[in-house]
């Protein structure tokens, strides 16, 4: 419970392999159990945690990441941190994003 969802989204998009299907996204789930599909676009997410409770759940905003990250494949970015409920981990989350920039010329 020490991070925020935004640090594991970020996390998920940097470590895990998201696949497109379609109009959804499978997104690995942490615990190694199977994979959860998601809408970037409703947004939906079939994990409990979106559809018990109804947020924007860590694959939702990874996925968001992934999106992010290519659709700016130019080097432009324009990710806005939305982190507000734990502004102590603003600075760790801007090295991850310069990290998880699309190095496009590789
Ligand atoms: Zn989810």
């Amino acid at each position: 419970m020490s991070h925020p969802r935004q640090q594991r989204g970020l996390e998920i998009a940097a470590t895990a392999r998201i696949v497109k299907k379609g109009a959804a996204w499978l997104v690995p789930s942490q615990s190694g159990n199977g994979r959860y599909k998601v809408n970037p676009e409703k947004p939906h997410c079939n994990c409990p945690d979106h559809e018990l409770r109804g947020v924007k759940c860590k694959h939702i905003i990874a996925v968001e990441y992934v999106i992010q990250r290519e659709c700016h494949a130019d080097g432009s970015t324009t990710i806005t941190e939305t982190n507000d409920s734990a502004g102590n981990g603003s600075k760790d989350l801007s090295t991850e994003l310069e990290r998880l920039q699309c190095g496009s010329n590789a």
